[in-house]
């Protein structure tokens, strides 16, 4: 089987699922990355480190900046004549729009955020999750090629081989796009959720230490925030220490204790760690679905009853006040920081 994956990468740094899916790609037969962009030497040998069996590149200026139109027609442009069986792409905001697109061109279907794919006979099998996580689907796609994007964090990552390098295949890039990028503007810069291989979620209860004093003046919704932007310290202080990310309910969100990137569940991220740690989340479906393909849960509430336990393996029922630095000060001994 022959496969094209494409590497989602923001001006050089990659978004990590794309190796995902080279390893993927491997376990089926011959893998080439495709990389767009502009200065790609890096990122291509970084691709045969991760075992691409040859990387297409489409290094011009012009492509420096994503652009669904022109990305669409430089990776359609290629699979017509590379005739792939199988695209393969890290599930993203722009893989979401770029694969659509590229379908489009190449009057084909196109499967989204699997968590899941096999090989029967010459057949392949797209598993994805439906009604928020309750279903796993099970999907063929009849067209040609197969255009498949793959959730994060869902497929092992292959080893990567410092000592494996190559030479980038050029290809033509199509830049001719009705859109340019003006500018880029910095909103937060922390670990993603999404990436991360352990997050440390909080929610409402994160603002409820009615022992600590807020500065004078403060009206209660004001208190609020600012007794929850203190407990999101706390969760900081523990991911920094897991090497993980910080997360949080729409609840938390909601209440302005932290921003909208954060959020995991139905309208904010799924996220697939190694470890997620809910701490004062009561454990809504509409969270719970965005945290189905984490490794391992651990819950934090003081709620014996707290719906997030059926999904824990491990709960501590307690006031997250106590028990998150606790536990801070626990692996930072265990783990010599
Ligand atoms: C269409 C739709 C989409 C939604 N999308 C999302 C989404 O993407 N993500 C999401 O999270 N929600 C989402 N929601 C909201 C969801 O239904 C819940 O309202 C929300 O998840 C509740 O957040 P919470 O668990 O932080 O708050 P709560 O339900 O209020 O729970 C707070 C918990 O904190 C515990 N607690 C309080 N104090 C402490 C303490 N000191 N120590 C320990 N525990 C404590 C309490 O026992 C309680 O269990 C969505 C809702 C709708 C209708």
């Amino acid at each position: 089987m022959k496969t094209l994956v494409y590497v989602d990468h923001f001006k050089g740094e990659v978004q990590p699922a794309s190796w995902e899916a080279l390893g993927v790609a491997k376990s089926f037969g011959n893998a080439s990355a495709v990389i767009f962009g502009s200065g790609l030497d890096a990122l291509t040998k970084t691709a045969f480190e991760f075992g691409a069996d040859e990387v297409l590149v489409a290094d011009d200026p012009a492509l420096a900046d994503y652009r669904a139109e022109a990305f669409a027609s430089t990776l359609s442009a290629l699979a017509s004549s590379r005739t792939p069986d199988l695209i393969l792409l890290p599930t993203t905001t722009r893989t979401r729009e770029l694969a659509a697109m590229t379908a489009m061109d190449l009057n084909t279907g196109v499967l989204i955020d699997l968590t899941g794919l096999s090989l029967d006979g010459d057949k392949l099998i797209a598993t994805r999750p439906i009604y928020e996580g309750k279903l796993n689907e099970k999907v063929v796609c009849a067209g040609k090629p197969v255009i498949a994007t793959l959730r994060g964090r869902a497929f092992p990552r292959p080893a990567q081989d410092k000592s494996k390098s190559g030479n980038a295949t050029k290809v033509e890039a199509k830049a001719e796009s009705p859109t340019t990028v003006e500018g880029y503007e910095v909103a937060e810069h922390t670990v993603s959720v999404s990436d991360a291989g352990v997050v440390v979620s909080g929610g409402r209860g994160v603002s409820n230490n009615p022992s600590l004093t807020p500065p004078a003046g403060m009206d209660e919704k004001q208190t609020e925030i600012w007794r929850a932007r203190e407990g999101f310290k706390l969760l900081g202080e523990l991911a920094t220490v897991l090497g993980g990310a910080v997360g949080a309910s729409r609840a938390a969100v909601d209440g302005g204790y932290i921003p909208y990137s954060h959020q995991v569940g139905q309208t904010g991220k799924v996220v697939a760690p190694d470890l997620y740690i809910a701490c004062g989340i009561s454990g809504a479906i509409q969270h719970i679905v965005g945290i189905r393909s984490a490794k391992l849960v651990v819950a934090i509430n003081k709620d014996p009853d707290a719906p997030i336990f059926k999904v824990a393996r491990y709960g501590v029922v307690g006031d997250l006040f106590q028990v998150v630095p606790a536990l801070t000060e626990a692996f930072k001994k265990k783990l010599g920081k």
